[in-house]
């Protein structure tokens, strides 16, 4: 993590801030931090990209407070600053985060998630609380029931800005950009991956003559990440290798990720036969299941979390140091993601990915975004016949993904033309975003959940 010359204290942050800060024992903003104090304290729109576990929410958060410290309340009532972000568990570390950092001040503070009380959060609401966190269905539904305005509203920040639109939330951040004044509010977006054009058209209608900040680019290899590539035959060689790598890497603890919600569970309990202690996180859990499961793993009660992309986004737990993706997820910037679970903050981590038949698109779509040719590894008596497909080509007959191999399958993988590559899938994006914009200044249709995201979560917000 690039930590900037300058102390915390140099920014001229409000005391009560600088006091949280020296209570925490950090005494350095990070880069990130350091360049978007200014820009967000002087009032300027911004869209910020920088690592994963490169202190993005403080980048946020300390301007934000300082800002509401300093100044007069447009409005007594409403809030002052909203935060959104994609799932539930992010929201509620950022609000942890909130609740440390406003302790010795008056603001008066919410957390309004999706699958809890609807009518205790109407109660919190009518306390009038200044900064609220929230995930942005559970939001737009107290804007329909009108137990929430925004007219007052001065800061819209959104966490994971992009992954909130990859969930189908464009609906519910319209609604909430339209209940907001749009003159008097000033809007930020964060994320490690921003470059896609369903943001750049999401930021147009959110956003006012934004700066942009962009502390080393999505794609560029995260120093502090060892990150190893396995092949794999099927089902069972994957599950031999994930076995094989819990019993012998060293780690603290571990996050498994798989592409389906029943393959969670199934491998926790796989997983505790083995002697290896293990917990399934899932969108299908209630809530109540959902806390308790973060709140053991985060104790440490359980060696490896295994998940879906529900934990793929913001989630900051320093004692996870492997990050095991047992299938590969199908976009690319979740990779990034998922692998930012570990090496957070400066620490150290290792990420391994099992790439199978079936996630042979997703391993090219990978590698094309990270732009460099990736070498494969294998732990001896476990190597895989597999050894990946050829690139079509307009001459040989279409054959998909699934299929096994032929006997021509290539011995070692060759890197597609990685430039054409990215293009390209910058420019699906590109079409797909644009199903969800709208030129007539209508709300955009909810997208409908594409069969390639099983994992989503998002869209059980509510
Ligand atoms: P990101 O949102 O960029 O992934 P987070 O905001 O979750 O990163 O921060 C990652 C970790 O870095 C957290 O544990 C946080 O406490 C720590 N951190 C944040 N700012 C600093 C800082 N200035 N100095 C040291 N550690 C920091
Ligand atoms: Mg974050």
């Amino acid at each position: 993590m690039t930590l900037s010359p300058e102390p915390f204290t140099d920014l001229g942050l409000d005391t009560r801030l600088v006091n949280v800060l020296n209570h925490l024992g950090l005494t350095t903003p990070t880069e990130i931090q350091d360049q978007a104090f200014p820009i967000i304290v002087s009032g300027h729109d911004l869209i910020a990209s920088s690592k994963t576990g490169s202190g993005k929410t403080l980048a946020f958060l300390l301007p934000a407070l300082h800002r509401l410290l300093t100044t007069k309340a447009l409005n007594k009532r409403d809030p002052r600053a909203l935060i959104l972000a994609p799932t539930r568990e992010l929201a509620k570390q950022v609000y942890e985060q909130l609740r440390t950092f406003t302790s010795g001040t008056d603001l008066n503070i919410a957390l309004l998630l999706g699958g809890e009380n609807f009518n205790e959060q109407i109660k919190v609401l009518r306390k009038y609380p200044q900064v609220i966190v929230a995930t942005p269905g559970r939001l737009a539904n107290h804007l329909t029931a009108r137990s929430i305005l925004l007219n007052g509203l001065e800061l819209l920040i959104m966490d994971e800005a992009d992954r909130m639109l990859d969930l189908g939330f464009a609906e519910q951040l319209n609604q909430i950009n339209d209940a907001a004044d749009h003159r008097r509010r000033q809007t930020l977006m964060f994320s490690a991956t921003l470059e896609h054009a369903a943001v750049n058209d999401m930021a147009n209608t959110l956003l006012k003559a934004p700066k942009r900040i962009a502390v080393g680019a999505a794609h560029t290899e995260h120093g502090d990440i060892e990150q190893r590539f396995y092949l794999c035959d099927h089902l069972d060689h994957k599950q031999a290798l994930l076995q094989h790598i819990l019993t012998t890497e060293p780690y603290q603890q571990a996050i498994v990720f798989t592409a389906t919600r029943p393959d969670t569970e199934r491998l926790a309990n796989w997983l505790n036969a083995q002697n290896v202690s293990s917990i399934a996180l899932s969108g299908e859990r209630s809530q109540g299941e959902r806390n308790k499961i973060m709140d053991s793993f985060s104790r440490g009660q359980h060696k490896v979390l295994v998940t879906t992309d529900v934990a793929s986004r913001g989630l900051d737990l320093l004692q996870v140091s492997l990050v095991i993706n047992f299938d590969l997820p199908k976009q690319a910037e979740e990779y990034v993601h998922r692998i930012g679970r570990t090496g957070r903050a400066g620490a150290k981590g290792v990420a391994l990915s099992l790439v199978g038949p079936k996630d042979w698109e997703a391993f090219k779509r990978i590698e094309a975004f990270l732009q460099h040719s990736i070498n494969f590894d294998h732990y001896a008596g476990l190597e895989a016949k597999f050894k990946g497909f050829r690139p079509k080509t307009r001459t040989q007959p279409k054959r998909s993904a699934h299929q096994a191999p032929s006997k021509s399958a290539v011995k070692s993988p060759k890197a597609a033309p990685k430039v054409v590559k990215a293009a390209k899938d910058r420019s699906d994006r590109h079409n797909h975003a644009n199903s969800l914009g709208s030129s007539d200044g209508m709300a955009p249709p909810k997208r409908k959940k594409p069969s390639l995201q099983r994992s989503d979560e998002g869209e059980q917000d509510l």
